[in-house]
């Protein structure tokens, strides 16, 4: 049991989430919340999101969490909550993480993220794959906005002529400002040109480019191909190099596209490997079976028992190259891992019970002590037993208050 469930809410996951699952939350609800895409949040969400991570992501922090909630873990290393700190996060997850990416990562799919960078930022999106797209291998289409360098005007915002250097600013975008701080004290700071808004140019009304009214990029609509590959995973980085947005006299970022794989009602994943459950009837357990297994490309696999051979509850067996391909190698197939889950009848008719001991091995004898009290089985509920403990124990209450007052 956790002391309180606060990071693991605010990452929407349960307290037994596994190291997978956190870092799956993660990368779902940081692209979701970043600063970029949700400018006016002033990156609130993204940061409880960053903080959270840092602290379950963390074996040992989490173990302090788990025990002692939020106020044991401020004594021990949680990060005060400063948005660079969330960035620096950001940063390593999605440029380390998944391998790959030199060079500056990070940034979601917000717009005009390039002003005064040398490389505009990555356009990073997250793809839903389905389990069987990964087994067999899919073309998608992503359908996404990116900035372009304004085609009219080739990224000068204006005709020829019509631009000319910001005379506040002298074209260097930044302003030195005296700023009063106390009688007698100044203070020098530096801050984003008013009069050009940090572009360092003007461009007159006359001239500026009507296409981009003078921004000298323009939001375009882009469509990229992505291809699955047979055996991709989850959190598999596809990189469209140099083609996310564009920004006069930077280099344009890239398009990142994560693959996020979703669930599947039948199977599980695991490495290379397949994971699903079966049941069986008693019967087929005991007597043998045939089962047709659906795989992920619609092809019927049967699966059956020697005659004699029993399967027992909770068993596991496997079939060799049923499983996921191998990524690059696609020929080579991991296992399918098959759980039986036995179902058992609920009551058999008395009259067979000479019957089925005759064909079963024996039960053990059992000395039965004269003084031997007979017991009742009841059907036992584990949650309605603790509530009539919680009643006992008020009942005690109540009596002994009694006792105090009279
Ligand atoms: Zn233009
Ligand atoms: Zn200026």
């Amino acid at each position: 049991m956790v002391k309180e469930t606060g990071f693991y809410d605010i990452l929407e996951v349960k307290p037994d989430a596994t190291p997978e699952e956190l870092k799956k939350a993660y990368r779902r609800l940081a692209l979701k919340y970043h600063p970029d895409k949700n400018p006016r949040d002033g990156g609130e969400r993204f940061k409880a999101i960053s903080q959270a991570y840092d602290v379950l992501s963390d074996e040992e922090k989490r173990k302090v969490y788990d025990e002692g909630g939020e106020e044991a873990i401020k004594h021990g290393g949680l990060d005060d909550g400063d948005l660079s700190n969330s960035m620096d996060l950001f940063e390593k997850f999605f440029s380390g993480t998944f391998g790959g990416g030199s060079g500056a990562a990070g940034g979601g799919g917000g717009g005009g993220s390039c002003r005064r960078e040398k490389q505009c930022k990555n356009l990073i999106h997250q793809l839903a794959v389905q389990l069987d797209e990964m087994y067999n291998g899919a073309n998608r289409k992503l359908r996404l906005q990116r900035q372009v360098i304004c085609r009219k005007c080739e990224g000068r915002g204006g005709k020829k002529g019509s631009i000319s250097k910001c005379r506040q600013c002298l074209g260097k975008g930044v302003e030195n400002r005296e700023l009063k701080i106390a009688p007698g004290m100044v203070q020098n700071i530096e801050q984003v040109c008013r009069k050009c808004a940090g572009t360092g140019e003007i461009i007159s009304a006359k001239g500026r480019c009507k296409n981009c009214q003078g921004r000298k990029t323009v939001r375009e609509r882009k469509v990229v191909e992505i291809k699955i590959e047979k055996g991709m995973r989850d959190g598999h980085k596809i990189v469209f190099k140099g083609e996310g947005d564009q920004a006069p006299d930077s280099r344009p970022g890239d398009i990142v596209i994560l693959l996020d794989e979703k669930e599947h009602s039948d199977f599980a994943r695991s490495g290379h490997d397949l994971v699903m459950m079966r049941s069986l009837q008693l019967v087929e357990a005991l007597c043998g079976f045939h089962q047709i297994i659906k795989t992920l490309d619609k092809r019927n696999l049967l699966v059956s028992t020697e005659p004699g051979q029993v399967i027992g509850h909770e068993v596991l067996k496997s079939i060799a190259g049923e499983g996921m391909p191998i990524y690059n190698n696609p020929v080579e197939r991991g296992l399918l891992i098959i759980q039986f889950i036995v179902d058992l009848p609920d009551s058999i008719s008395p009259s067979v019970v000479p019957i089925l001991q005759s064909c079963l091995p024996p039960a053990p004898q059992v000395d039965i002590p004269n003084e031997a009290k007979r017991t009742v089985l009841m059907n036992h509920n584990p949650n309605a037993r603790r509530h009539q403990h919680r009643r006992m124990s008020v009942d005690e209450e109540d009596a002994s208050q009694q006792c105090v007052s009279s």
